[in-house]
């Protein structure tokens, strides 16, 4: 769909409705005298204006989005009693918001840096969000870490811009992020646009069925128009001459009627295998190897519709990975867990405490029934509505059934690092990504690695990076090192 013209009929008015008679001239003290503070329509112009932007995400600042189509294709009801997945065929409206991480609001599309895939589904039984990635896992496992982590990726205080010191002191000291930094300077971190990359929902999820059976799951969105990567250097020429590369290619494809869509799978797992399964199955940092947990094909991601107004519905969308359906529920993966407050409270002093309330955040599907009132920006939707629980007029009632499974936990509370299973390690998944790689993607992965750590200033974090790497794989460290080494001289 392209542009729809908003028309509006008679004069130019203030924001109180009033005719303007003059908006080019302001009004002043006589000709070429000093301006007049009763010009109302020149103050209400600048002060409206001073406030245009609201504070950008921290992370994820700078991204595109699109309305789509979820449908369903196998029958999944033996996993999940979610009612948007209950019926092959089954379609639920979606909006998906992709974006990069580590830039600004104006950064370009075009960089190294992963993929945000954040989708929510307008379910029926309220909306679903699904906040995921284009990379099946993530550089840390404890949400405790992010602020810090995050902080080695935005502008250094001192200097104002990024440091490969700040970021390459981080990994280094972090192991745990090996697989996802090796999966960063693969091929796939440089996706040609939006459309042309996986998404994964990357942390594991609960799936429920009617029965109360309890499954572990993973999704994967498999893109249908192919893997497509940008090299280093043909990421720098677009980032510099076309910085809105990805979002233009997502509004132009939809405009000619090219609606990218993503086969979905799962990878399920019985609540059972996961004690002695040989990776902890929550910890973000691993994947499940296919060959342990087949994906299976369950629907298909297409998306068909521009939205209007990029600031309403993109900027201001809000997605919390809390947001949960009949059916589906977290899982005790710390850096999910962490999330599950993170987002929502970024959405409150982003947006605000409305922001639910907004077209492109509020069910579709069904409508919301709280208690919750008034705060900025209340637009009174309750009317004279009772805003208590339990009362004695008709009012919403709790349905006594929760949402998720409860899952046990014992033992004493404690700062407890992640259990480790039989074959985890930090390194073992970033050495099998390695070897699958063809010798020319190899090839670029090290010098890009190189090219990355050789400027930072002291030998001593540039070893310890390259050391992670050597114990993902030898081969890999022994032609990292070397490459460095040839770099700084
Ligand atoms: P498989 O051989 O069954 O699958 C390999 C996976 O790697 C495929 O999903 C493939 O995606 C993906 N892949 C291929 N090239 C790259 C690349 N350059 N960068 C990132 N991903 C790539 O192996 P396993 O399931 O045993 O996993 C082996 C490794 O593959 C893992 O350690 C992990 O790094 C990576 N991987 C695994 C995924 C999983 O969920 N198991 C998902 C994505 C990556 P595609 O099918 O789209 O070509």
């Amino acid at each position: 769909m392209t542009q729809e013209a908003h028309v509006t009929q008679g004069p130019l008015t203030t924001e109180a409705g009033a005719p303007v008679a003059d908006n080019q001239n302001s009004e002043t003290a006589g000709v070429g005298g000093p301006v007049l503070v009763q010009d109302q329509l020149l103050l209400e112009k600048l002060a409206h204006f001073n406030r245009e932007r609201i504070p950008e995400r921290v992370v994820h600042a700078r991204g595109a989005g699109a309305y789509g189509t979820f449908t369903v294709t196998a029958d999944v009801t033996p996993y999940t009693r979610a009612a948007f997945l209950s019926e092959v065929g089954k379609e639920t409206e979606v909006f998906l918001r992709f974006s990069t991480v580590a830039g600004n609001l104006g950064a370009a599309d075009a960089v190294r840096d992963p993929r945000g895939f954040a989708l929510k589904f307008y379910t029926e039984e309220g909306n679903y969000d699904l906040v995921g990635n284009n990379t099946p896992v993530f550089f840390i496992r404890d949400a405790i870490k992010f602020p810090d982590f995050i902080h080695t990726q935005k502008r250094d205080p001192y200097t104002g811009s990024q440091e490969a010191d700040n970021v390459w002191d981080f990994w280094g000291l972090s192991p745990e992020s090996t697989h996802q930094v090796t999966w960063l300077f693969g091929d796939r971190g440089i996706p040609a646009s939006y459309r042309h990359m996986n998404g994964y929902g990357s942390h594991t999820y609960q799936w429920n069925n009617a029965a109360g059976e309890v499954f572990w799951v993973k999704y994967h969105f498999k893109t249908d128009q192919g893997i497509k990567n940008l090299t280093q250097g043909e990421a720098n020429r677009i980032a510099g001459e076309d910085p809105d590369s990805h979002q233009r290619d997502l509004r132009q494809s939809i405009e000619r009627g090219e609606f990218p869509s993503w086969t979905v799978q799962v990878q399920i797992m019985p609540a059972a295998d996961a004690a002695g399964y040989r990776f902890n199955p929550f910890d973000l940092t691993k994947v499940w190897p296919h060959e342990d947990y087949p994906p299976i094909e369950i629907g298909r991601l297409e998306l068909n519709r521009n939205p209007q107004n990029v600031f309403a519905e993109v900027e201001q969308s809000i997605f919390s990975p809390a947001h949960f359906v009949p059916g589906i529920g977290p899982s005790p993966d710390k850096m999910l867990q962490g999330r599950l407050f993170a987002y929502g409270d970024a959405h409150r002093y982003r947006v605000g405490i409305n922001a639910d309330h907004l077209p492109v955040n509020r069910p579709h599907a069904t409508e919301a029934r709280t208690n919750s009132r008034d705060g900025f920006l209340y637009d009174g939707r309750h009317g004279g509505a009772k805003n208590y629980e339990p009362n004695s007029f008709g009012g919403p009632q709790q349905t006594g059934r929760a949402l998720w499974q409860a899952t046990s936990a014992d033992g004493p509370t404690g700062n407890h690092p992640t259990p480790v299973h039989a074959e985890d390690d930090d390194f073992v998944q970033a050495g099998t990504l390695y070897r699958l790689m063809p010798e020319e993607e190899k090839e670029r992965l090290v010098a890009g690695l190189a090219g990355a750590i050789a400027p930072v200033s002291r030998e001593e974090i540039a070893e310890r990076a390259i050391g992670n790497f050597r114990k993902a794989d030898a081969d890999f460290g022994k032609r990292l090192e070397a490459a460095v080494q040839a770099l700084r001289g």
